[in-house]
C-alpha cells in the first residue's frame, strides 16, 4: 500500500492520519508538537524527525496546518521547503483551510517542479475526522481529483471536485460564511422564543420541522440542554473554535472584496463573532455565540 506523509497532527490531522494507518497505509507523521507525535505513534503511525524526513519517499504528502503562511513555508520557502525533496509523481494534498491565492500560487510552484498539488479543505469537524466521515472539497485538475479520491475516501464520505486550483478554498469559504449566518440566526430565534416563554427544545423541534429548519437545528443546537453530545452540552468545549470561524470569515471577506461580491449577511455575522471573541470567547466552540444574545438580556 502507498506511503503517506502526514504533516500537522492537531485536532483534525491527528485522527485523519490515524484513519489512514488503520486502513493499512504506511503513515509517516510529523508535527512540531511532541504530544501530537506521541498520539500519532499510539495510533499506528511512524514518527518522523522532520517534515522533510516524512515526505522524502512518500507517494502522497498530506498537510493539515493552521493557515496559508504555514502551508507556503512548509512547501516553498521555509526551513523545510518540501518541494525540494518530494519525489516526482507524488501527490500533495493540502487539507488546511487557507486563502485561495496561496493555494493557487503553491500549486503553480509545485507544477513548475513537476509535483501535483491540490487544495482539499474539509468540512465535518473533529467528530467527522474521528469517524472518517469528512467532506473534502477539492481544487485541482480532473486528473488530479481522480488520483486523490481513493486516499481521501479513507478519511471522508463525500468528496467533491469544486473546480481548478483554489476552487476548494473558495467553496469552503462560501460554506463557512453561510454556516456563520445560520448559527447567528438560529441563536437569535431561539433566544427570542425563550424570552417569550417558549421551551427551547420544543421551539427547536418546531423550527427544525418547519421552513426555518437548517443544519444547526438538526445536529448542532446552540442552546444548552436541548441536544446531547454537542458542544452546548459541554460548556462549549471542543468542536469548532470561535477563533477558527473568525479566520474563515476573514478569508470570506477577502474573497468578497476581491470579487466585488456583496455579503451583508456574512459581514453582520462576522461583526457578531468579532464582538463575541472580544468578550474573551475565542477558544470556545462557535455555537457559544448563543451567550452573546443571552448576555444582552441583562443590558
Ligand atoms: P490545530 O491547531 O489543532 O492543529 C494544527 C497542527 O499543526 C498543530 O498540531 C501544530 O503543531 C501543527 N503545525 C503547525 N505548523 C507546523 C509545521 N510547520 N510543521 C508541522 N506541524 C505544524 O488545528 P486543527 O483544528 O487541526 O485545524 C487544522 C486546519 O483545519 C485549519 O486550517 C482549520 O481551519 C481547518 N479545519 C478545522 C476544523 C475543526 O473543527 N477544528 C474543521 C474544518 C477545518
Amino acid at each position: 500500500m502507498a506511503t503517506v506523509a502526514f504533516i500537522g497532527l492537531g485536532n483534525m490531522g491527528g485522527p485523519m492520519a490515524a484513519n489512514l494507518a488503520k486502513e493499512g497505509y504506511t503513515v509517516r507523521a510529523y508535527d512540531l508538537s511532541e504530544q501530537a507525535l506521541e498520539a500519532a505513534k499510539d495510533h499506528g503511525c511512524e514518527v518522523a524527525g522532520s517534515a522533510r524526513e516524512a515526505a522524502a519517499e512518500a507517494d502522497f504528502v498530506i498537510s493539515m496546518l493552521p493557515a496559508g503562511k504555514h502551508v507556503k513555508a512548509l512547501y516553498v520557502d521555509g526551513d523545510e521547503a518540501l518541494f525540494e525533496v518530494i519525489k516526482l509523481g507524488a501527490l500533495v494534498i493540502d487539507c488546511s483551510t487557507i486563502d485561495a491565492d496561496t493555494a493557487r500560487s503553491v500549486a503553480a510552484i509545485g507544477e513548475q517542479r513537476g509535483i501535483d498539488f491540490v487544495d482539499a479543505p474539509v468540512s465535518g469537524g473533529v467528530s467527522g475526522a474521528l469517524a472518517g466521515t469528512l467532506t473534502f472539497i477539492v481544487g485541482g485538475s480532473k486528473a488530479q481529483f481522480e488520483k486523490v479520491t481513493p486516499v481521501l475516501g479513507v478519511m471522508g464520505r463525500n468528496i467533491f471536485h469544486a473546480g481548478d486550483h483554489g476552487a476548494g478554498q473558495v467553496a469552503k469559504a462560501c460554506n463557512n460564511m453561510l454556516l456563520s449566518v445560520l448559527m447567528a440566526g438560529t441563536c437569535e430565534a431561539i433566544n427570542m422564543g425563550v424570552k417569550n416563554g417558549l421551551d427551547p427544545a420544543v421551539l427547536s423541534d418546531i423550527m427544525r420541522k418547519s421552513s426555518g429548519g437548517n443544519w444547526v437545528l438538526n445536529v448542532y443546537n446552540p442552546y444548552p440542554g436541548v441536544m446531547e453530545s454537542v458542544p452546548a452540552a459541554n460548556a462549549y468545549q471542543g468542536g469548532f473554535l470561535v477563533d477558527l470561524m473568525m479566520k474563515d470569515l476573514g478569508l470570506a471577506m477577502d474573497i468578497s472584496q476581491q470579487s466585488a461580491s456583496p455579503v451583508p449577511m456574512g459581514s453582520a455575522a462576522r461583526t457578531l463573532f468579532t464582538q463575541h471573541k472580544a468578550n474573551g470567547n475565542g477558544k470556545l466552540d462557535f455555537s457559544s455565540l448563543m451567550q452573546l444574545y443571552q448576555d444582552k438580556e441583562g443590558e
